[in-house]
């Protein structure tokens, strides 16, 4: 892992992206802003699984006014998510969004991104400036499309800074894995300011997690990013889930248990893809850090049982439990889940 790249804070509500703060998990809301209620219900689930800030799409101006009503029913920071008409990003400042996204592939005229900057800056409200490889401004000339969704950002960067303004934040994403890294890890060099990381239309929740986890991974292992939206073809919290486990599995962030759990082979003496599918649905409700190994046998079964907090390593209808890498019991198969979750409960 290399050193995290230093970046400029921002401040989102109540989050602060950049410096030496933890890498913010986001998402996005997937229903219509402009329905209220349902915006609200979502985002609170987002919140109960972790999501620290959310971003709504603005299509028009009923959806840009209905940010003021959402704003009143939940705690988390709302990022606008702005196209096309630049008259949106001031309504939505006005109804008390925290945070802008614009598209510098659809705003990009200076006399517009000046007049949204200068509403931002009043009240202290960053914008991102997300670029997407598929909706690149035509000023760009470079060849790649790496270089050209790195030079769509300097040039709106460049205008945002000539007006003085540097609540800046910034993303490069693509559908592919290899130009997305590219683009971040060239943009890393350039500017200071803090990076959002993601795969863009990574697509179900099969592909787009692994997608989403080699590309946003690769980045973070280089030290670059500083909060990750995971974009699937799916409901929100699946997004917080995969990006809290990218966290996890590189040691950044922790929340919820972590299982460990064998592949299962021939040796294997109990049905261990059914009791770690189980397992994985029973911690599922869980929100305290605690590693638990669930193993088939006593190949490798002692050793993970034993490094877990709480284990079992299988033998023929029963199993050892463990405990802080001690040896508390042997339990029988009919009881693996109620002794594995009583221990949990305890821990
Ligand atoms: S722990 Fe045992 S059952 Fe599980 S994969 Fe390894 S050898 Fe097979």
């Amino acid at each position: 892992m290399n050193p995290r790249r230093v970046s400029k804070p921002i401040q989102i509500g109540k989050v602060t992206i950049g410096g030496e703060a933890p890498i913010v998990v986001q998402s996005m809301t997937k229903t219509d802003t402009r329905d209220v209620m349902s915006t609200i219900t979502q985002i609170k689930e987002l919140e109960d699984c972790g999501c620290q800030l959310v971003r709504v799409a603005v299509p028009d101006a009923e959806s840009a006014e209905a940010i003021q009503a959402i704003k009143r029913g939940v705690s988390l920071p709302i990022v606008a998510d702005i196209h096309f008409d630049y008259r949106l990003a001031l309504m939505a400042l006005e109804a008390g969004a925290d945070g802008l996204r614009l598209n510098p592939g659809n705003i990009s005229q200076p006399k517009k991104v000046s007049t949204i900057a200068q509403a931002a800056k009043e009240r202290g409200i960053p914008i991102r400036i997300g670029v997407n490889a598929g909706s690149l401004p035509k000023t760009v000339s470079k060849l790649t499309t790496a270089e050209q969704m790195v030079e769509a950002a300097l040039q709106q960067i460049n205008l945002l800074e000539s007006l003085d303004f540097d609540l800046i934040k910034v993303s490069l994403k693509a559908f592919d894995v290899p130009t997305t890294i590219e683009a971040y890890q060239n943009i890393a060099q350039k500017i200071p300011y803090p990076l959002h990381i993601g795969i863009t239309e990574s697509g179900t929740p099969r592909r787009g997690v692994i997608r989403s986890a080699v590309g946003i991974g690769t980045l973070l292992c280089q030290g670059i990013g500083d909060t990750i939206r995971v974009s699937l073809t799916a409901h929100p919290r699946e997004e917080v889930f995969a990006a809290y486990e990218i966290l996890k599995s590189l040691n950044l962030r922790q929340r919820g248990p972590i299982l460990v759990s064998c592949p299962s082979c021939s040796r294997a003496e109990v049905d261990i893809i059914t009791l770690a599918e189980e397992m994985e649905e029973k911690l599922s409700k869980v929100d305290k850090p605690i590693r638990v190994a669930v193993m088939g046998c006593v190949v490798n079964g002692p050793g993970e049982a034993k490094d877990a907090d709480i284990g079992i390593a299988c033998g023929k209808g029963s199993a050892v439990l463990f405990k802080k890498g001690k040896k508390i019991g042997i339990i029988q198969e009919k009881d693996f889940i109620t002794a594995l979750m009583a221990e949990v409960d305890k821990f």
